[in-house]
């Protein structure tokens, strides 16, 4: 997502980094590249003409200020990401709660936009935060809707309310009504529910949602669309907005490769913000959407608080004291620790989608890296580190020649694959004693801190024999001799 917009700001923003002070025809320059970059990436031409506009007229009004300061681009740049933000809808927004009994979230849209996979996701997510949620299954047109509605409420340990089949059968006006009851009788603090889509916009499918609507009179009308589909979206939404009318947007598939047309256009247009985000399958794939951290992810500039709060969520307390305890104690990381992260590291989803969030990761070489970045290795490498014995993992020198062979028959792999994984393992430990003794780490520019551990992040995407493989450089001594003596 946005990838080819992020690049084309990245290259706008390098031109104008090298200008020292910066006149009204470098605005005007950047200005056009940043309009064209928008049209190109299926912003609404309007949207597009008026973003470059704002930017044009902050950036002159602010541009003798911006020349007085130490480092004028950045100015210009903070000004973008400024307005991107507003563009994307200011800040974060939480549902809008009942005052009495339960809040009800109604989900509208066309078919194929993600509603019943989002319908879990919600659920997942208030039920994560203590809520209890209903799941409501009112798509009684699509084929097979109400069933997946069950299965996505078993996967994520939420009820269902679905009296009826489905498949053309029941009235969907009926059972929201009786779904709301039921939540009231039975103290679900939260309805969700799922609402029949078209697949194009017509005036039965309209009807249908508005007399849901009337019926249920949701706290929240949500309008689920599919962010893949550009421009389109829009359209759809405003037809939404004017037949049913909606609250907020969730903008689903935000993982595909989309221009990012729909983000950047939808809350100009329909004057609604975006509350929620999908970005896979998964029920966890799913977050409040930060306009702020949206705007970090197309300057290029990563979208570390969201890495930091996955990587919270999933990282166990316990295991990371433990681990930090033997990292100060001047104890060796082991197998058995690297397998407790590789747990947590599934727990995040993906390791490109968790790269992918590390400023500068999502321009030129490192996206291209990121792409052919093979997320089978991970579980190549867990299946080897799994057949050796507890005792070999706390120490793979022990590891001969026949154990290896073991190993990789064990494991299915080839002897050279577990010789790799052991020598890198090895190297990995030394470069954590010198981590620890207060070097950087050789091979990931900016992920001081991080452990080079084989399939993880700094030892090397993509190939093997990667730069974060490399056994660590020696460091040069200093010329001066004071310091060198210091740190010998
Ligand atoms: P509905 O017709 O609106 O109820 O749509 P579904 O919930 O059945 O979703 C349609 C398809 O899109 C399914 O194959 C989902 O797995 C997929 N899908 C939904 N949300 C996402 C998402 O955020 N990312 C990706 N990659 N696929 C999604």
């Amino acid at each position: 997502m946005f990838d080819s917009l992020s690049a084309k700001f990245s290259d706008a923003f390098s031109a104008l980094r090298k200008k020292g002070k910066i006149k009204s025809g470098d605005v005007d320059e950047i200005v056009e590249e940043i309009r064209t970059a928008l049209v190109d990436s299926d912003v609404a031409l309007d949207v597009a003409e008026k973003f470059a506009d704002i930017i044009k007229d902050r950036a002159l009004a602010e541009l003798e200020q911006v020349n007085r300061g130490t480092n004028p681009s950045q100015a210009v740049f903070e000004i973008v990401n400024q307005e991107l933000v507003t563009i994307l809808g200011g800040s974060a927004r939480r549902i809008r709660m009942a005052k009495k009994g339960p809040t009800v979230i109604m989900l509208t849209g066309l078919q194929g936009a993600g509603k019943t996979s989002l319908a879990g996701k919600l659920a997942f997510y208030l039920k994560s935060q203590g809520n209890t949620p209903l799941l409501v299954a009112s798509d009684l047109q699509r084929p097979n809707a109400v069933t997946q509605l069950q299965q996505v409420g078993s996967d994520v340990g939420v009820p269902v309310f679905a009296p009826e089949p489905g498949n053309g059968v029941g009235n969907p006006i009926e059972v929201a009504k009786a779904g709301r009851k039921f939540a009231e009788d039975k103290f679900h603090n939260f309805v969700i529910v799922d609402t029949a889509g078209r697949l194009g916009v017509d005036s039965t499918l309209m009807e249908e949602a508005a007399a849901i609507r009337d019926a249920v009179t949701p706290d929240e009308i949500l309008f689920v669309v599919d962010a893949m589909v550009g421009q389109d979206a829009v359209r759809t939404a405003e037809a939404f907005l004017q037949g049913v009318g909606f609250d907020a947007v969730v903008l689903t598939k935000l993982d595909g490769d989309a221009r990012g047309g729909a983000a950047l256009s939808i809350v100009t247009r329909t004057g609604r913000p975006i509350k929620f985000a999908a970005t896979g399958e998964k029920p966890k794939d799913f977050d409040l959407f930060y306009p702020d951290r949206m705007a970090s992810r197309i300057l290029g500039l990563g979208d570390v608080q969201t890495l930091a709060e996955q990587a919270k969520a999933a990282f166990d307390p316990q295991v990371s004291q433990k681990l930090e305890e033997k990292f100060a104690a001047g104890d060796d990381f082991t197998l058995v620790d690297f397998l407790d992260q590789m747990q947590a590291i599934k727990k995040m989803g993906s390791m490109s989608k968790m790269l992918g969030m590390l400023p500068g990761m999502n321009s030129g070489a490192m996206k291209k890296q990121l792409d052919n970045f093979d997320e089978s290795e991970l579980v190549r490498t867990e299946a080897i580190v799994r057949s050796m014995t507890p005792q070999e993992r706390v120490n793979v020198k022990i590891l001969n020649g026949s154990r290896r062979a073991r190993i990789a028959k064990g494991s299915g792999r080839s002897v050279s694959e577990v010789n790799t994984l052991v020598d890198r393992f090895v190297g990995a430990q030394k470069m954590m004693r010198q981590l620890r003794n207060g070097g950087g780490l050789p091979g990931m520019p900016g992920m001081k801190g991080m452990p080079a551990i084989p399939g993880m992040p700094g030892a090397g995407i993509g190939k093997p024999g990667g730069k974060g493989q490399q056994p660590p450089k020696k460091k040069s001594k200093s010329g001066n001799p004071a310091k060198r003596a210091a740190s010998s």
